[in-house]
């Protein structure tokens, strides 16, 4: 296979307007709000345009796939060139001694590493165990106290930041225990006295451990209640780590998004989910960073998606998704209103936008005639002459970038798609196809700015 692995990960940008003064992942242009019904997400305070980079974090802890141990570092999640390989067994390859040596999770790992993959378990049981062994059971045993008093909660009120490396923020991210089932709680027990039992085969805990013997001691059965937290916060808050692939050198067409590996980011898991998607998020190594793609008004929610885009998937199909795995109905506005997957949208009926108000002025292209559209909401006259205009124009704008993603100047057409955007939203309201389309290609180029980009052979040539 002919990898052209990228020599440095690309630099993670800096987020638009300046970082926010408490939590120093996001943008200044963005706040976090708690309410009821919602916990925490992610509000606009100023508005953002399309192509603000709204969210910029490492992960509080990332695990690669099984499949790209030999190829991804194990610490960055850069592909290795060079490989330097564990000290003790050949499971793993890193790309630094530096990040070897700060790989001191795998020093738990490294010994039971062929009993955990052969268990089958799921990446997000890996990424539990991680969240574990990345720290030393001394750290544990000192927050001890904190943890099982809940007084850890305090600490946090006291904290003027909100750091994402901080264990504590990690600990309080929401898990949804008090609608936990027995059965759920069955199965969790099951996994942690596996992993607990798995952890005693290696030096984890110290002279504190009962070593192979089948009884528990106290600190055994307290690192089984982190374990037992840990696997409710990696269920939520988990997101998978990606890497763009290209088929072919300077050819967009064919690239794909490949999943990695997992990771836990504590701010970019404050952001809400809506089928309309607010962002498009890549990866430089394992650092997400999320851009807006559309113009989110001050005072909206500033939405992430979890996998569930209105435009590929039905309504039902969404919610029952976003039920079964995060436990909530999704009250977006493509669900409350049921709008049409891309595929089956069509430009018979036009919802122009309000120029007061911004809200959707329905226009059924074959047969109307007037130019001047009122809005049910405000009572506002709109002229649409101008939109009709715009979106000729926007049109040409669309052809353009489409050009400079085929020649792979990818910079140009990023710049040609942001335009494009604001010209649709300007004009009318979603959903359309245009807009859409529009913004797939933007998250396209977006997705190219990720690390570890190369070129794919196809498998024959393998
Ligand atoms: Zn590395
Ligand atoms: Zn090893
Ligand atoms: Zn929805
Ligand atoms: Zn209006």
């Amino acid at each position: 296979m002919d990898d052209t692995p990228l020599e440095e990960l690309p630099a993670v940008p800096e987020v638009t307007g300046g970082r926010h003064p408490i939590y120093p992942s996001l943008s200044k242009k963005v706040d976090v709000r708690c309410d009821n019904q919602q916990g925490r997400y992610v509000v606009a305070v100023e508005d953002i345009e399309p192509g603000d980079t709204i969210c910029a974090e490492k992960p509080y802890a990332a695990v690669l796939l099984r499949d790209m141990f030999g190829t991804h570092c194990q610490n960055c999640f850069k592909i290795v060139k060079a490989p330097f390989p564990c000290k003790k067994c050949s499971n793993v390859v890193f790309c630094s001694v530096e990040c070897r040596e700060s790989a001191y999770f795998h020093s738990f790992e490294c010994p039971i590493q062929d009993l955990l993959v052969g268990s089958g378990m799921s990446i997000n049981c890996f990424l539990a165990i991680r969240l574990l062994v990345q720290k030393p059971l001394s750290y544990f045993l000192g927050i001890k106290e904190e943890i099982n008093t809940g007084r850890y909660k305090e600490a946090l009120k006291a904290r003027e930041t909100y750091d994402p490396a901080d264990f504590f923020r990690l600990y309080d991210l929401v898990c949804h225990s008090e609608q936990r089932t027995k059965e759920d709680f069955f199965h969790r027990v099951v996994m942690v006295v596996f992993l607990v039992k798995a952890l005693k085969k290696t030096k984890y805990f110290e002279d504190k451990g009962t070593g192979i013997s089948d009884t528990i001691s106290d600190t055994e059965a307290y690192v089984g209640s982190l374990l037992m937290h840990f696997l409710e916060i990696v269920q939520f808050n988990s997101h998978e780590v990606s890497e763009f692939w290209l088929m072919g050198p300077k050819t967009l067409s064919g690239s794909k998004n490949e999943a990695m590996g997992a990771a836990i980011y504590p701010t970019l898991a404050l952001f809400n989910h809506s089928c309309i998607t607010g962002q498009v998020r890549y990866f430089s190594g394992n650092s997400a960073i999320t851009k807006s793609i559309r113009f989110i008004p001050k005072g909206d929610p500033v939405p992430e998606n979890y996998g569930q885009s209105f435009t590929s998937a039905v309504r039902s199909e969404r919610r029952q998704y976003l039920m079964d795995r995060y436990w909530f109905e999704c009250a977006c506005e493509a669900c409350l209103r049921d709008w049409p997957m891309y595929q089956h949208m069509t430009n018979a009926v036009l919802n122009f936008k309000c120029r007061k108000c911004s809200g959707p002025l329905p226009v059924n292209t074959e047969t109307h005639m007037n130019p001047m559209l009122k809005c049910e909401k405000c009572g506002e006259q709109t002229n649409i002459m101008s939109s009709l205009k715009n979106l000729q124009n926007s049109e040409q704008t669309f052809k353009s970038a489409t050009n400079e993603m085929e020649n792979f100047n990818l910079e140009k057409a990023e710049s040609l798609l942001l335009e494009n955007l604001k010209q649709l939203e300007s004009s009318l309201y979603p959903p359309y196809k245009d807009y859409h389309q529009t913004q797939e290609a933007y998250m396209r180029v977006m997705l190219t700015k990720g690390g570890n980009y190369r070129v794919k052979q196809p498998k024959s040539e393998e």
